[in-house]
């Protein structure tokens, strides 16, 4: 597992904090669900960065790394070629949008194109 985001995430979550706190500054009346949604908002922000790191850091999303079994398709059970790395767009909670860079595959049977799991 790589390492080197947590100087990033420190610095994402304090820039988190202080947008929160900012935020709470300019509004001074704010009810409990506001300061909740703007919490969120940023918390959002930065749950999906976090995860964008994670999911980059597992193994699953670089086939060349899965040496020992490398994937077959589940229809007709040919080994994939790989088509090297193709970014794929996610949405996840809070509308926050994911750009993961997984490695795509195809099989040279039937055509089916996937990613790993992962
Ligand atoms: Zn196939």
């Amino acid at each position: 597992m790589k390492a080197e985001f947590d100087g990033r995430w420190n610095e994402l979550g304090r820039e988190a904090m202080k947008e929160v706190k900012q935020w709470r500054l300019a509004h001074p009346k704010a009810s409990l669900d506001e300061i909740e949604q703007a919490l969120d908002e940023q918390l959002g922000r930065l749950r999906a960065r976090m995860l964008e790191d994670l999911a980059h850091a597992s193994e699953s999303t670089h086939l060349e790394r899965q040496n020992a079994e490398w994937p077959r398709c589940p229809q007709c059970n040919e080994e994939l070629i790989s088509r090297g790395q193709q970014v794929r767009e996610l949405e996840t909670n809070h509308h926050q949008r994911l750009r993961l860079d997984r490695s795509y595959a195809t099989c040279p049977r039937c055509g089916v194109g996937l990613f790993p799991p992962g």
